[in-house]
């Protein structure tokens, strides 16, 4: 079985709080979020990190982003904006190895990020 904590949300073996699903992708809020809305969109597939995606991946990957930006419009926050972004290894803070699109939302956010 896969050690991924990431693929066992997909699988149903850990809760969370699931907001979107399809035959791409999985959206769930973030155990500990950053702004009023957190979410990550992972693939279906087990993807490590950026360095991994593969030219077959590419509209996998084209689609979070899609995704994303549906919920986000849902729920109003496209006018005011919102940021989305993947961290890629340990200078970029990434602690799970599923790639996962953050979507963060719902304040003011600064830049650059810390
Ligand atoms: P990363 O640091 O890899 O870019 O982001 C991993 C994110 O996963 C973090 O924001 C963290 O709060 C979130 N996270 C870690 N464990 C869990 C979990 O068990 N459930 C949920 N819903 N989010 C988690």
């Amino acid at each position: 079985m896969s050690d991924c904590l990431f693929c066992k949300i997909r699988d149903g073996l850990i809760p969370a709080k699931v907001v979107y699903k399809d035959d791409v992708c999985l959206a769930f809020k973030d155990i500990n979020p950053q702004a009023p809305t957190h979410v990550l969109f992972i693939p279906h597939k087990h993807i490590p990190t950026v360095n991994d995606i593969a030219a077959e991946d590419e509209a996998t990957v084209g689609h979070l982003f899609t995704a994303a930006a549906k919920l986000a419009k849902e729920l109003g926050h496209d006018a005011n904006g919102y940021r989305v972004v993947m961290n890629t290894n340990g200078d970029a803070g990434q602690t799970v190895f599923h790639i996962h699109l953050h979507l963060l939302a719902g304040r003011s956010l600064t830049w650059p990020p810390g």
